[in-house]
This record gives C-alpha cells, structure tokens and sequence, in this order.
C-alpha cells in the first residue's frame, strides 16, 4: 500500500538540514511519494523507518539488470505513465530471436548480424542488445547445443532462453549461470520447477500468461513465484496482437504506477515477431512507446533497425532537456587555413545533420558550434539566442582567427537577415549566407570550390 507524503514525513528526521537536496523533510517526503526521489539521499534516516519506507519508496517497476558486464541491459525503474511527466528511465532493449531448429551456420550468421547491428546516431551508440534462443525443436540437447554456439560466439550478449519444458531450460541455462540471463516461459502450469531453476543459476524468471488468462494469471503466478524466493521477473501477458498489446501493457503500467500494485511491477517482454518486416516494426513500435522493456524481433534489417532505434532514442530522451552537443569550433576532414567556417546552434539533431552533410560534401571545414541552450537555428533566433552580437562575441573568443586566413563565416540561410548585422559587429569579416537545408550544403561547398 502506498504512502502519503505526510505518512512518509512522519517518519523522516525531521531536520531539514537539506542533506537529501531539498528544502525541508516535508518536500522531500512528497517527491518520495510521488516516487520522483530515492530514499537513499536522506543519510540520516533510521533503519527503522528505512524498512517501513522501503516498500513504499521502492519504484513501482523493478528495477533489474539483464545479463552483465558492459552489454548488461538496465530494465524497470519506471515511475510515470508519460513521459512529459518525467523522463522514462531505462530504454527498452531489442532481442534477435534464433530458433534452436535453425542449423549450426544459421545461427552463427544470425548471432553475427547481432554484433554488427551498431549504428551511430546523433552521438549515441544504438544496437540490438540481446539474443533470444527460442525452444522450437523442443528437444532439450539441442537447445543446450544452439546455447554452447551462441556463447562461443558472444559470450557478453544476453541471453534470453524460450523454453516451457523445464529440463530443456535447466540444460542450457547451466552455460548462463554467471550471466543472468532470462528463462522464459514459466506458466501456472511449471511455476514451481521454473522459479527453482531460476533460483539455482541465478536468473530471471520470464512469467507468461495464456491468451485467456490476462493480467489475473499473470498476477497470481509472479505473487506465487516471489513466495518461491525468486525476485526479478519479466512479465509477459501473452497479446500477441497490436491492440492486445497495446491495451495489456498500458494496463500492467497503469496497475503498478497508480495503485502500486506489485504482483504486475515488473519489466514488460513483447513477443513481437511477425512475417510481415513492416507489420513486426509497427508492433516493435507499439512497445517502445507504451512500456515494453524487451522487445523480441524475427529480423534486423537495416531499414527496421534505424527506424525502431531512432523511435526508442526519441522516447527515452528527455523532453524537458533539449539535447546538446559541445560549444566549440569542430574540424570537419582535415581542414587548411584556407577551409570554409560554417556556423550552427548546439542542438544535437542540427549539429549532427550539418556535420553529416558537410562530411559528405568531401570539403573539409570548420564548424563553428554556438551554445544556444539546445535550440536549433530558428528557434535560437527567434528566442534572441542566435543573434549578431551574441554571434561575433561567439566568434571573437573562439580562437578561429588563429586557425584559418580567411575571414569569412557562412551563416545558414534561415538567418540571412542578421547577414548584414554580423558583418557589422565583426569587422574585417565577409559574411556568406549558406542553404536554408542542410541537405544543401554538400553542393554548395562543392561548387565553392570548384
Ligand atoms: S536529508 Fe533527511 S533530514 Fe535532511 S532535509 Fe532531507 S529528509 Fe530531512
């Protein structure tokens, strides 16, 4: 049951010595009680009331690592139902599935598409996260031997094992004792068996429903299990179809964020597997908007992966921080002193598209990057933030100068009306209006330098 923030105050030091980062114990209470704080940041409450609040200051979804070492994937940990509330916490992971019948080469060429699926995007690093071995032979040694390969091959990946047959999940889980994999496929049915295999090789039990029995089934399994001793678990509720999904996950979340209910607080899986690629990627894209945590997919083409990663980035960015990149001069290629300066605002989409754009024009130059808070070039403009004065000071205490002969700066071409202001606060300076796009910039750099 969840406590008020009063409830939660009465049982603080009731200091206000403002160690935790509040104001008062009463404000820090309320933010425990809207779980947007962690207990932890009060030093000084007694062991007492850390076991009453514990529970009720717990997060409302789990928090459990899937797998270790510097591929472990964070799950849970959520605390809102939106995120203009609050940022979602942890994004969720994408799992290739390998059925156990596919052959030997076959999964070695599935397993190495996985460790090549890497792309960069706007600086970060996106990729498919996990294997998920699926027990479609249904025969116990071959899933133990698909295992052995999967292991040999990339032994850091996590591993999530499908198997409703308890001696085959045993079998193969013995090679990922020290990896916290996920063994799922625990129902009403082997509850007991699974949650004791769990418990032996240290892994997360993955708890699934029949289409009939919902979220009740769900909930009187994880509650039967968590008696058992096993504490993290995935919940899968069995949709299968898009609206199913849809309705299942926003439920579950709903459940746990609240009325704090614990039986579903767990990390979401979706099996979203389809024939159809574009039908897989619309149902992958249901659960990264609404609350799935892993993800299974058929395949990894290119196509779907920058389309569902670039999903996940956007949903698990922050919408209250504009993202930024570094205030500075970027050097683009290897750039002389006679090397075009171009210059933009700080937000990361427009940094990493008009860097792209000027690489690929093969014209190495200067990028001069200006810190406008993360808005991009109208934006900025518009909010007096990207303005002639503010840009020749900008330009001034750079130290270009010193890099290149020329004084000329391109601006873009969306602000060509402060062209003739720049050149007047930055003396000596010709000043160049560039394409209103950045898609423009590879021909205009190359025709100036034919
Ligand atoms: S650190 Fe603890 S005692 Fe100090 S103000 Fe915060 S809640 Fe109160």
């Amino acid at each position: 049951m969840a406590l008020t923030g009063v409830e939660i105050f009465k049982l603080l030091p009731k200091t206000n010595c403002k160690k935790c980062g509040f104001p008062t114990c009463l404000a820090f209470a309320m933010k425990l009680a809207q779980r947007q704080a962690s207990l932890d940041l009060c030093p000084d409450v007694s062991e007492e009331a850390k076991q009453k609040l514990g529970e009720a200051s717990a997060p409302p979804v789990r928090p459990i690592t899937f797998g270790v070492g510097n591929k472990a994937i964070k799950m849970g940990e959520e605390t809102v139902l939106f995120r203009h509330d609050k940022k979602f916490v942890n994004p969720c992971a994408f799992a290739l599935e390998i059925k156990d019948s596919l052959s030997d080469d076959e999964i070695i060429t599935r397993v190495e598409e996985i460790l090549n699926s890497e792309i960069e995007r706007v600086g970060q690093k996106l990729r498919v996260d996990a294997i998920a071995l699926i027990n479609d032979s249904n025969d116990a040694a071959r899933l133990e031997a698909a295992a052995k390969l999967i292991v040999a091959k990339a032994h850091e990946m996590p591993l999530i094992i499908c198997a409703s047959s308890p001696q085959a999940a045993e079998a193969s889980l013995r090679l990922y004792a020290d990896k916290k994999p996920i063994i799922c496929g625990a129902n009403s049915e082997n509850a007991e068996l699974m949650a004791d295999i769990a418990k032996t090789y240290n892994a997360i039990l993955g708890i699934t429903a029949t289409a009939s029995g919902g979220l009740d089934e769900i909930s009187n399994i994880t509650e039967k299990v968590k008696a058992l001793g096993v504490t993290d678990m995935v919940i899968d509720p069995g949709a299968r179809k898009a609206k199913e999904i849809l309705e299942q996950n926003t439920l579950i979340r709903r459940a746990a964020i609240k009325k704090n209910f614990k039986p579903l607080g767990y990390p979401i899986i979706t099996f979203a597997q389809r024939e159809d690629g574009l039908k897989e990627a619309l149902i992958a894209a249901i659960g990264i908007a609404k609350y799935s945590s892993i993800i299974v997919l058929s395949s990894i083409e290119k196509w779907k992966n920058l389309a569902l990663f670039t999903l996940r980035q956007n949903i698990y960015t922050d919408p209250q921080v504009p993202m930024q990149v570094e205030q500075k001069i970027y050097k683009l290629g290897e750039p002389t002193s006679e090397s075009p300066l171009l210059i933009t605002t700080n937000f990361s989409l427009t940094y990493f598209i008009v860097s792209g754009e000027i690489e690929n024009s093969k014209v190495p130059g200067y990028l001069a990057v200006m810190d406008c808070e993360g808005l991009s070039v109208l934006t900025a403009w518009a909010a007096g933030k990207f303005t002639a004065s503010k840009i020749a000071q900008f330009i001034k205490e750079s130290g270009v100068e010193n890099e290149i002969k020329h004084r000329e700066l391109i601006i873009p071409g969306y602000v060509a009306i402060l062209s003739g202001a720049i050149e007047d606060k930055l003396e000596g300076w010709k000043i160049t209006v560039g394409p209103r796009e950045a898609n423009g910039i590879p021909a205009f750099l190359k025709s100036r330098a034919a």
